[in-house]
């Protein structure tokens, strides 16, 4: 019970790329630089295990960006065409690319990596994958009829892939759905179904992470504006009760979430947010055991997974590395009185 875990993306280090950005530049290239992905991965792996976290990631050493770095690998898609888009409803503007054509993997593109890391630790391990909507989120449509047609596209690919890390060894995988908390009534019409497409035979766990995003300025500002609970979750959590896939995650850490809203998700693991991902400090064990204690008065510990609110890739390297052991310390508090 209370197995501690991350949403997933964590900081490079400088000898990897720049530091503090959401679209760094790589510092290196060719072998060089995938010799310092591995190098990177390894040092987060052994951090989670020296901290004692119980369900690991590689951090998402080997790729810049959690949606474009999987999209990169894909053909149908004009890099060159670039088009602004205000994602997450306008919440910031991005020159993204410009879907043109059908979309296919003609290669594996995270097997590899895969291969590598799950070689260098026996403990459970997790691996990120954008989510379909997230994705049609991140890039411009010059081809399908209507996003849900897109996404049904991007899903099949997605559910090759995860097929595939799963006989590679990963425990769990996990769709990062950003999107869900923007586009609520999509998510009943089309999302849900096309993250089932992607899970499509899967015998490992399935995760979903859904939150109010990385703490950068644009989404603290968003954040400023949803009034002061914020009920969201409370529109999709019966949807997702109600599907498929095992885990929910949610933001609880530094949050207007009314705890409350777990009970909508009474079937699922629940990934609970006791650490955010602003940069002004790390949690103490103490505020990270209230967090939880918190989420304990409406989920089973057996169904609580402790974890951060988001992924940590835009934060100081060494101040994920506090939250991390944050994270798993105020975990260890809790479990003492259990
Ligand atoms: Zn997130």
């Amino acid at each position: 019970m209370l197995d501690t875990t991350t949403v997933g993306s964590l900081p490079k280090p400088d000898y990897l790329a720049e530091t503090e950005k959401l679209w760094p530049a790589w510092r290196l290239a060719g072998q060089a630089l995938e010799r310092a992905k591995e190098r990177a991965a390894v040092e987060w792996l052994r951090h989670q295990e020296a901290a004692d976290i119980h369900i690991l990631t590689a951090g998402e050493q080997h790729r810049i960006h959690f949606v474009h770095g999987f999209l990169e690998h894909l053909e149908g898609i004009d890099w060159a065409k670039k088009t602004p888009m205000g994602i997450r409803d306008n919440r910031y503007t991005v020159d993204v690319p410009t879907v043109t054509g059908p979309v296919s993997r003609p290669r594996p593109v995270h097997l590899d990596e895969v291969g590598f890391t799950r070689a260098q630790t026996d403990r459970r391990l997790k691996f990120t994958l954008p989510g379909p909507m997230t994705i049609c989120d991140t890039i411009a449509n010059a081809h399908y009829a209507s996003r849900a047609d897109m996404a049904m596209a991007f899903a099949d690919i997605l559910n090759t892939e995860a097929r595939e890390l799963e006989t590679a060894g990963i425990d769990l995988i996990q769709f990062d759905e950003p999107a869900f908390n923007v586009f609520m009534k999509d998510v009943k019409e089309w999302g849900i179904a096309a993250l089932h497409r992607a899970i499509d035979g899967l015998s490992c766990t399935t995760a979903v992470h859904i939150c109010y995003g990385y703490g950068i300025d644009e989404n603290l500002r968003w954040k400023e504006t949803l009034g002061r609970e914020w009920r969201q979750y409370e529109e999709i959590f019966p949807a997702l009760n109600a599907s498929r896939i095992d885990q929910v995650s949610l933001e609880c850490a530094d949050s207007h979430v009314p705890p409350s809203l777990m009970r909508l998700l009474k079937d699922k693991g629940l990934m609970v947010g006791v650490v955010a991902v602003t940069r002004d400090r790390e949690e103490t064990p103490g505020e990270v055991a209230a967090t939880i204690r918190s989420a304990l008065a409406h989920v089973a510990p057996e169904r609580l997974y402790p974890c951060t609110n988001c992924g940590m890739a835009p934060l100081p390297y060494n101040l994920a590395l506090k939250k991390i052991r944050s994270l798993a310390a105020g975990t260890a508090l809790v479990k003492k009185t259990l």
